[in-house]
């Protein structure tokens, strides 16, 4: 099984309100991309990543990949307006003898390889898989600041990347997205427009998604626990969620 994976590092990242695209900021003194693409590649799952990387930023962007990936070849393509378009650019450069895509945000640099390993454990079985953890806490639906109704905690999951898909899956569901001008937050919504089924393999809570300040310095005290030797303690406390499916 040929897999190949596509960094979405092309999001401006305004909510962190600093002077340079989210996946440049520096965490622990390297830039989130070096992080997410030292992750994955230590996983060695894969045969090829793809860096989407925002406009006018190519040269950082190849100077973050430096050093992190070993013999794990990276292309790198400009990325779009939204994320959607940036996993299509990047989907461009991943040719039919790929079997499978691995989806993954820049934003998330701290995914522990061994999650990777477990999503790629899917394949070939499934045709698609998202790492997700279970709801922790209550949820509901709200309409205009009130609460519409609860939402059974028990059956919530939080989608993570990185998310994985059949190749020939992946390219139909962004060309059915393209024809049916839908627009999504992540590939599994896109996929499951489709009717295809989605797993569900274990994520872990480490695996944030970096969006605000105290996401940072949340990635950084992971950071600090991991090279204290912690790493294991925490995934160990993080405990491994339950497998189940997502889909019709
Ligand atoms: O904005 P958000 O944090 O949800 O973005 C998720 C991921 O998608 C990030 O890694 C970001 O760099 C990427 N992205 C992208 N192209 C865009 C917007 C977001 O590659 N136009």
């Amino acid at each position: 099984m040929r897999v190949a994976g596509i960094v979405v590092a092309a999001g401006l990242g305004e909510r962190l309100g600093l002077d340079r695209p989210k996946a440049l900021v520096p965490l622990a003194g390297r830039p989130i991309l070096s992080h997410a693409l030292e992750a994955l590649a230590a996983s060695r799952v894969l045969g090829l990543l793809v860096v989407a990387y925002p406009p006018g930023h190519e040269g950082d962007c190849r100077r973050a990949a430096e050093g992190c990936t070993g013999a794990l070849p990276v292309r790198f393509v400009e990325g779009g307006m939204s994320r959607q378009d940036s996993v299509a650019h990047g989907l461009a450069l991943v040719d039919e003898s790929w079997d499978v895509v691995f989806v993954h945000d820049a934003a998330r640099p701290l995914v522990p390889p061994a999650c990777v390993v477990a999503l790629a454990g899917a394949f070939p079985d499934a045709r698609a898989a998202t790492l997700a953890i279970p709801a922790s806490d209550t949820t509901v639906e709200a309409l205009h600041g009130a609460i519409a109704r609860p939402l059974d905690r028990d059956r919530l999951w939080l989608l993570q990347t990185p998310q994985a898909f059949e190749r020939s899956l992946l390219v139909s569901a962004h060309a059915r997205a393209g024809a049916d001008a839908l627009s999504a937050t992540d590939d599994t919504s896109l996929v499951l427009a489709l009717g295809a089924e989605v797993r569900i393999v274990p994520g872990s809570p480490e695996n944030r998604k970096i969006t605000t300040e105290d996401d940072l310095t949340f990635a950084e005290a992971v950071l600090a626990r991991r090279a204290r030797g912690g790493a294991d303690r925490l995934d160990a406390a993080a405990g491994p969620a339950s497998a189940g499916s997502l889909g019709p």
